[in-house]
């Protein structure tokens, strides 16, 4: 048996009822089999793999907190700080139901790799809870942030660990979370990013996921003779990474024409009113139903099934595991060229390999949604200088680590003899950067 494959064995095992993190491993694993095969009896005396896949620390906490009706509930809290061996740990805090250990470990081992890409000096980390967001006053979310970051601060710092937002956690949460650090510890610092900008916030940051999806999207096109004018356009999800993208996309030249949420999609077949969509969404916190009321032309169906829709490029923007076998028969079928992934893993790996074996150029999120971290990390180094850019100096640098990072995973593919698969090309690319460090710096 390849060592690779020994690994993945041995972290089902030792992960039972661990389902997403073990596709997650087993996706990167795969892809570095060529890369481990070469040096196969180094790798295997140091134990890297060994070390890649085991996170360094897990913290998992009680986070008790007063809902409206003077009854109190109890959530789970995680940090999983994977991996620390480029820079402190940095990656998202996700609020949701689905939330659990497993889904944390997949994302925080994606982060890595994701960190690595950009070119910045941070390792990476994921965490959350399993509280829903969605309901809840403002006072009960405000109840449960200054819980559950009464936990954390004890384990996070500007130099240390350094959480933003993701599914649940935007703005307001991040806020409150943020007042909440600075009073228990006493400590005014960058020790989260996605901040307001009247508090160490960047400019572009709310922008940046959505918009390095498109900007890497826009280089992919280029490197094949193609450019987003006039393509149409298929983004799922209406939160934040979705929202952005929309917007970037509509500025290029390509025309959106559906979007969705958990309960069901809208086709617009006359091109998204972005405006219409950030109201319900970013200042009603409504259903994207909504818009099929507010537009002439529109339509809203129940459920899933958004890949039915004609279009040239689909970008999951939603969730982990969104976007099936059959759902890419659908858009190939229909004449789909581009899958661009805005989530973390949305697409499963079924659905991946026909995508690419079918001719769709694909680019996995550890590249493509990077921009948001990549940004992030352009916050902290603000906040370390206490200085604040202009969006135009940031949106430059987020544009210039999107085109960079196309080009090394371009690159691995091609010195691996796999053009054009940039799942092979993001995992090795990110692998190398993290596995010199950690070797650089001994057993640990
Ligand atoms: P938001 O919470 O802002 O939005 C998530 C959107 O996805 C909502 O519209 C939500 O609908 C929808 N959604 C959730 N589950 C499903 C489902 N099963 N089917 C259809 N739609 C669904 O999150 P973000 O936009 O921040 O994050 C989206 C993805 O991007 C996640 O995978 C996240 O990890 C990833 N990501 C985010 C980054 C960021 O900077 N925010 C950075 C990098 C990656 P509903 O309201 O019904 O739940």
């Amino acid at each position: 048996m390849s060592y690779t494959e020994e690994v993945y064995e041995r972290v089902v095992a030792q992960n039972p009822g661990e389902p997403e993190f073990h596709q997650a491993v087993k996706e990167v694993l795969d892809s570095l089999k060529v890369v481990i095969d070469k040096n196969e009896e180094k790798y295997r005396s140091l134990s890297v793999l060994e070390r890649l896949v085991e996170p360094e620390r897990i913290i998992s906490f009680r986070v008790p907190w007063v809902d409206d009706n003077g009854k109190v509930q109890v959530n789970k809290g995680y940090r999983v700080q994977f991996n620390s061996a480029i820079g402190p740990y940095k990656g998202g805090l996700r609020f949701h139901p689905t939330v659990n250990q497993s889904i944390l470990k997949f994302l925080g081992f994606e982060q890595v790799f994701k960190n690595s890409l950009t070119g910045l000096p941070i390792g990476g980390g994921k965490g959350g809870s399993n509280f829903d967001p969605k309901g809840k006053s403002d006072r009960e979310v405000m109840a449960f942030c200054q819980s559950f970051m009464t936990e954390l601060c004890k384990y996070i710092g500007a130099d240390t660990d350094v959480p933003a937002g993701d599914i649940g956690v935007g703005g307001r949460e991040i806020g409150y979370l943020f007042g909440q650090y600075k009073r228990v510890r006493d400590l005014y610092e960058g020790v989260l990013t996605g901040k307001g900008l009247t508090y160490g916030g960047s400019l572009i940051r709310t922008e940046a996921t959505g918009y390095g999806v498109v900007y890497i999207l826009n280089e992919l096109m280029k490197d094949h003779n193609d450019s987003l004018d006039g393509k149409t356009v298929v983004v799922t999800g209406s939160g934040n990474v979705a929202i952005y993208a929309v917007q970037k996309a509509t500025q290029l030249g390509a025309k959106v024409v559906a979007m969705c949420d958990s309960n069901g999609y809208i086709h617009d077949p006359n091109g998204i009113n972005l405006d219409i969509v950030k109201d319900i969404k970013e200042v009603k916190r409504g259903r994207i139903k909504e818009y099929a009321d507010r537009v002439e032309g529109a339509t809203y169906t129940e459920g899933v099934g958004i890949w039915n829709i004609k279009c040239d490029v689909y970008l999951p923007c939603a969730t982990q595991n969104e976007l099936d076998l059959d759902g890419v028969k659908t858009l190939i079928a229909n004449g789909c060229k581009y899958i661009v992934e805005g989530a973390n893993m949305p697409t499963t790996r079924e659905a991946t390999d026909y995508a690419m074996a079918n001719g769709v150029l694909f680019l996995p999120g550890k590249a493509s949604n990077a921009g948001g971290v990549a940004t992030s990390a352009l916050e902290m180094s603000q906040n370390s200088q206490r200085l604040s850019w202009t969006s135009e100096e940031v949106d430059a640098k987020l544009h210039q680590i999107m085109v960079d990072i196309y080009a090394k995973i371009s690159d691995a593919a091609k010195r691996y003899d796999m053009p054009d698969n940039f799942v092979v090309g993001a995992n090795i690319a990110g692998f190398e950067k993290v596995v010199d460090a950690m070797m650089a710096q001994g057993i640990v």
